[in-house]
């Protein structure tokens, strides 16, 4: 994935497995005696078991009683998950006109990264208007959504109220006080992806930028390097074996198996993802190559979550679970262990804008967009707490949201966001936003500790990975690291890094 298409849904798929048994077990699990359930995980088999169990024991006081419990689930099937299939089924018939042709949204959706400013342009007014059209459906939707978990929270809050972004931490696996360091720190830092857009606007000759450029791709170079999926396998290998030789062999294997379907066919889906078996424990990758920098670095992408997975692959199964916080930590992070060999070979200053302009793309998607939707969607639950929140007012809560972080960098905001961006109506979890910007952040965090470890990098690293399913993210920080993920000085220093790749763009326009 490279940074700004965010995958939807996200690209490395084992991220959402469930790790809750059914209700009955469930509750019985979270209710025990502490006594019990310190018996029950020193049963080998069950031992596994132990951080799932004691996590979901944090929300104890949260729970409903079992026939509740079994009621909430059964009738959220065709109420609250409804609600998302609505949307789904919305986003796939709706149709636009792109110069004279009606389109689907995935197919306008993939012109917004047309070289073509006009039809940029004309994709994201088409995309537009199209939601526009069904504006008060979509604010039905989000309605529902949101009117559903405040119910359910304030059922559920009956001995303690919770608030509900204690609700998605815990389901996160990180602190309040962790997730309240993320925002405010990168929030003091937006100037940096601010300033990174307007660079990525004086490198296309736009000032400001519109939103319908956000997607626009750098100008090519001549010289711009068009790799054989061979060549990119080789390319990736090489770099990992900077940081393992193993973790080179794994790219290596995972071609020659043929568990990465890249070959471009008629009738392909679009995006690029990570999943696997249970049974052989085995990754695959889809994606679609064709040969481009930004195929190599998605290629990058998708087998960092394929090792990751590799590594873990040994783990009794309910020790694998890891939360979206840090799904995309592995895949970042061989991300820029490939970006920095690309930029270590890059011979021209085009070659190097190229790579600078990934990192400035990313920089704006992850510092100012991503942190933009959480924004709108603490307001949309606030206002959703006193009544039904219609589309005029949800429009001027989005443009008060891109003004927030955006600020001068952007000439105008998207306020049709929240109807056009699927990941608001995901009727499974609320705020799937702050995960994204969490795991770049915290894997640019793990790589500038490369130099500290030296030599011992590699393995505190496949052990940090090896314990993504029974720690908090605090804790795994804590302990392999010995860092506070709660203090700003954590974010600070990755942001640090993102800062000195946007002075290199800065540089290089
Ligand atoms: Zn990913």
């Amino acid at each position: 994935m490279p940074a700004p298409a965010l995958a939807n849904p996200p690209c490395n798929s084992w991220a959402l497995r469930s790790v809750k048994p059914p209700p009955p077990l469930d509750v019985f699990l979270t209710r025990a005696s502490e006594a019990f359930i310190q018996v029950l995980i020193t049963d080998p088999d069950l031992a596994e078991l132990r951080f799932s169990i004691q996590h979901s024991r944090k929300l104890k006081d949260q729970l409903l009683t079992v026939t509740e419990e079994q009621l909430v689930t059964g009738l959220a099937v065709n109420g609250l998950h409804s609600w998302g299939n609505l949307y789904t089924e919305l986003a796939g018939t709706l149709k636009c006109t792109v110069e004279d042709n009606e389109v689907g949204l995935a197919k306008a959706f993939n012109l917004l990264s047309s070289p073509s400013r006009e039809i940029r342009s004309e994709a994201w007014h088409g995309v537009k208007a199209a939601w526009e059209g069904r504006a008060e459906t979509v604010a039905v939707i989000l309605n529902a959504i949101n009117g559903w978990r405040l119910e359910e929270t304030k059922q559920r809050g009956r001995q303690r109220p919770l608030h509900y972004l204690d609700k998605s931490c815990h389901q996160s696996r990180i602190d309040r006080a962790t997730l309240d360091a993320l925002m405010e720190t990168t929030y003091q830092n937006r100037a940096i992806g601010q300033r990174a857009l307007t660079a990525m606007g004086k490198v296309l000759a736009i000032t400001p930028m519109e939103p319908w450029d956000l997607f626009a791709p750098p100008p090519v170079a001549n010289d711009a390097p068009v790799f054989t999926f061979e060549a990119a396998i080789d390319l990736v290998a090489n770099a990992f074996r900077q940081l393992t030789p193993e973790m080179g062999d794994f790219a290596v294997m995972m071609a020659e198996k043929g568990w990465i379907d890249a070959q471009p066919t008629p009738n392909r889906s679009t995006g690029a993802y990570c999943t696997g078996f249970s049974e052989p424990r085995e990754p695959r990758i889809f994606m679609t190559f064709e040969g481009s920098m930004n195929n190599v670095l998605t290629l990058a992408h998708e087998l960092g979550h394929a090792w990751h997975n590799w590594v873990m692959r040994d783990l009794p199964r309910y020790e694998t679970y890891y939360s979206m916080t840090l799904a995309e930590t592995a895949s970042i992070f061989a991300e820029t262990l490939v970006r920095d060999a690309l930029l270590a070979q890059a011979s021209t200053p085009e070659q190097k804008r190229a790579i600078a302009w990934e990192d400035g793309s990313a920089a704006v998607t992850f510092l100012l967009n991503i942190p933009a939707r959480f924004t709108f969607e603490q307001k949309l639950v606030e206002a959703r707490q006193q009544g039904f929140v219609i589309a005029d007012v949800l429009k001027g809560m989005m443009r008060d949201s891109w003004q927030h972080w955006y600020e001068d960098s952007l000439a105008s905001y998207d306020e049709m966001f929240w109807a056009s961006k699927l990941h608001f109506s995901i009727s499974q979890l609320g705020f799937y936003n702050y995960p994204y910007l969490f795991g770049y952040l915290f894997s640019l965090g793990i790589y500038a500790q490369r130099e500290r470890y030296g030599a011992a990098f590699n393995d505190l690293y496949t052990t940090l990975l090896r314990d993504t399913g029974t720690h908090t993210a605090e804790d795994l920080v804590q302990q392999h690291l010995q860092q506070d993920i709660r203090q700003p000085a954590f974010w600070q220093a990755s942001l640090a890094i993102v800062d000195r790749s946007v002075r290199q763009l800065e540089a290089l326009v």
